[in-house]
């Protein structure tokens, strides 16, 4: 602890004051520890303060906090928009895989993942990929989506509400309260679905290249309070009711999509199948309808006709700065797999609806997130065509899926699964 050897008294100004004085004023409840950084001017000193009194809280004998780092990192690009009460920063290594050839050019996934394997894996997925000739994507659908709950007097009106929103001129109306609200959000469309005197209203907008989900707050906050205009009594529950849905399993978006829709798509030679992947395309065909196929809808799984996509999605989300409690509707993925060629060389494609991701917002600005982007030439606003670095963020993420379902599915088909694992997981 660094102290200074001034004498200082009530009238010293807090940030000349040492750290211990000031440890003791929040012991004492006479400042609060979210108030550190703004009183203190010094993010690093008010978080070094926060670890100090968090160490005298605990008073554990053996506790450590040494190994959490906290010195050498720009606080300013955290206070107030990523982190509160901050203690330090946990650091997760960042794997590359790649190069993949996608949609033409060749493209380096940054991975944050601690799980042995992962990176190795989707690396022999990409390999697979381009000595095959390369992966296609395309997004099919684009719109962020917020789905309030409103409260109607009765069914009756909730129909009323849901009729009047479907009349193409109040639909304009409300677009242009909504779209008022940014330069980039764009209402696209509304869903109404009425449960008893309830009518749930799924607002879907373009975001430019933003993930979205404060824009369409704001602009769903403003549709509202016109909306209100017309209906009076219409009591606003939520602005969100989960029929958005984010961070939560659900139907909605796996059917109607959610922030991205993206497909991609590989033909992946006999031979490559044999060399890279040490199988045989019949035996991934076989194994992605038994598994991914049969074995999911026994499960009775929603969007997760897949192997592994979670894995991939939420490594790349980290290395990213995304959001990455969006994994859950981010990893919705079906993966097909056929047999193409007269049977010589393998089909497949990875259809994800809901893939939540920005390059601007969120945590995409900090400095070694934004590195992340960088690599994939996707760093920040899109300057010629607004929203296309989100676009391509996603197609990425839905190319890496694909790389990965291809590197997993082989390695089960090859019954190398658990012995890739214990040499990569455990070789110390
Ligand atoms: P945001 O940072 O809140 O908004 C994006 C900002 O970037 C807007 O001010 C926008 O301008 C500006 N911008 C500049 N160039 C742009 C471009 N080319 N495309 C799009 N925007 C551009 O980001 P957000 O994506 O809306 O929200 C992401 C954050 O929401 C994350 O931190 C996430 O964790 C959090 N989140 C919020 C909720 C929620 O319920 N509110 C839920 C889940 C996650 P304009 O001002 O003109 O629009």
């Amino acid at each position: 602890m660094k102290e200074e050897a001034k004498k200082t008294d009530e009238t010293t100004p807090l940030p000349e004051r040492s750290d211990a004085e000031i440890l003791e004023l929040v012991k004492q409840g006479k400042l609060p520890p979210y108030m550190l950084e703004k009183t203190l001017g010094d993010m690093e000193r008010a978080v070094r303060i926060r670890r100090l009194l968090l160490e005298s809280n605990l008073a554990r004998d053996g506790f450590n906090m040494q190994p959490l780092p906290f010195e050498q990192f720009d606080y300013s690009s955290v206070f107030g928009r990523c982190c509160e009460n901050v203690i330090g920063y946990v650091p997760i290594p960042v794997g590359v895989a790649g190069p993949m050839l996608l949609n033409g050019e060749n493209v380096h996934l940054p991975m944050a993942t601690t799980e042995g394997c992962l990176v190795a894996s989707t690396h022999r997925g990409c390999k697979a990929i381009s000595v095959s000739g390369g992966a296609t994507a395309v997004v099919t659908t684009n719109g962020m989506t917020r789905g309030p709950c409103v409260r109607m007097k009765s069914a009756k009106e909730a129909a009323q509400l849901k009729a009047w929103l479907e009349e193409p001129e109040n639909f304009a109306q409300v677009k242009s309260d909504f779209d008022s609200t940014s330069r980039f959000a764009r209402l696209r469309d509304i869903k109404v679905a009425i449960a008893g005197r309830n009518a749930y209203i799924r607002f879907r907008s373009s975001t430019g290249d933003a993930m979205g989900m404060n824009m369409l707050s704001k602009g769903t906050e403003k549709a509202l309070a016109f909306i209100q205009q017309a209906f009076p009594d219409m009591l606003i529950v939520s602005l969100s009711g989960n029929y958005c849905t984010d961070k939560k399993p659900s139907s909605m978006n796996w059917i109607e999509g959610r922030g991205k829709s993206v497909v991609c798509e590989a033909i992946i030679k006999g031979d490559v199948v044999e060399s890279v992947l040490k199988t045989t395309v019949r035996a991934m065909v076989e194994l992605n309808t038994q598994k991914n196929l049969i074995g999911s809808a026994m499960a009775g799984s929603i969007g997760g006709f897949n192997a592994h996509a979670a894995n991939i999605v939420t490594a790349i989300f980290i290395a990213t700065g995304q959001d990455p409690a969006q994994n859950v509707e981010s990893s919705n993925c079906l993966t097909i797999m056929e047999p193409t060629d007269d049977g010589n060389d393998l089909y497949i494609s990875c259809t994800m609806p809901s893939i939540e991701v920005g390059t601007v917002g969120g945590g995409t600005h900090l400095p070694a997130q934004s590195a992340c982007l960088d690599l994939l030439h996707v760093k920040g606003a899109s300057e010629e065509n607004p929203g296309r670095n989100a676009e391509k963020l996603a197609e990425v993420v839905c190319a890496g899926v694909l790389a990965g379902e291809l590197s997993l599915m082989a390695a089960l088909a090859a019954g190398h699964l658990t012995r890739s694992h214990m040499q990569l997981n455990r070789a110390k």
